[in-house]
């Protein structure tokens, strides 16, 4: 089984989880660029985490198989802080990297103006660049956040089908399957959705547009995500090749659309990245 996992923080994963990803087939993964945790300080703070996605973290996936890009933006949540904003201005010399697939995670937190704002700068960005967007949906008040990034999206200048709406559920499925954008849905180990909710909603709505993701990260999760959710359509009765469309030809075909997708894993992976390798010392 080929699996792509669509939306993963590796930054916070550990080099066990990358060898546990290739060996339940995980070949290819998006980092999208999000929130640390730990609020930053200054847009330089956000600079050397986009160069991480783009060198250090490509590299350290080529170790264990997996190719890797990423989406960048500013974060829904640190888009309220005006010590972060900055960040939009210089985001334009991030977009024009080979591995940057989508402009993301953008998106609304708490609803605010400011996160208004960011989301239709950030919007334009992407259609500015030949870029998809990935949107990361409100994990509070649900339908309500669905229904006003919607709005967004409609009067941007993306077309919905160059958007990926994220972290859906049973609530907003519906709606966002009628907007004509992509549908990501993430599969965490005890909030949001599981394997089996994740089997129904395919059941009712089938597999077109549809992708899951581990959105694993700092916080409680599970990489092998997309994994289980695969074996969990099978086992349901779903063909190899509606799985496949799922975890592999849709994440393929969405991040496509950037034109930048390079899945070929290379024969021998570089040893070295700016110097430094994964082994630490000079083994
Ligand atoms: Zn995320």
């Amino acid at each position: 089984m080929r699996i792509f996992d669509p939306h993963i923080h590796m930054t916070s994963r550990t080099t066990d989880d990358y060898e546990a990803m290739y060996a339940a087939g995980v070949r290819a993964v998006v980092e999208p660029s999000f929130w640390l945790g730990q609020p930053r300080t200054s847009p330089a703070s956000f600079f050397d985490y986009f160069d991480s996605l783009l060198g250090w973290e490509p590299f350290r996936a080529a170790q264990y198989g997996i190719t890797h890009h990423c989406t960048l933006a500013l974060n829904p949540k640190e888009a309220n802080d005006p010590r972060c904003t900055p960040v939009l201005d210089e985001l334009p010399r991030y977009l024009i990297k080979d591995s940057v697939v989508a402009v993301g995670e953008i998106g609304y937190d708490g609803m605010t103006p400011a996160e208004d704002h960011a989301l239709a700068a950030q919007l334009q960005l992407a259609a500015d660049h030949g870029l998809p967007a990935l949107v990361h949906t409100p994990h509070r008040d649900k339908l309500a956040g669905l229904h006003r990034t919607l709005d967004v999206v409609r009067e941007s200048h993306l077309p919905p089908e160059r958007v990926l709406l994220d972290h859906l559920n049973e609530t907003t499925v519906k709606a966002a399957r009628d907007s004509g954008c992509w549908l990501g849905f993430s599969l965490y180990p005890d909030t949001k959705m599981d394997e089996d909710r994740m089997v129904a909603l395919v059941k009712e709505h089938g597999p077109e547009r549809i992708l899951i993701n581990s959105a694993a990260d700092w916080g409680r999760s599970d990489p092998l995500k997309t994994r289980r959710a695969a074996d969990a359509l099978l086992a349901a009765g779903f063909s190899a090749d509606d799985v496949d469309r799922i975890v592999w030809r849709n994440p393929v075909a969405f991040y496509g659309l950037s034109g930048r997708l390079d899945l070929a894993a290379p024969a021998t992976p570089p040893s070295l990245h700016e110097g430094n390798s994964i082994l630490r010392g000079g083994e």
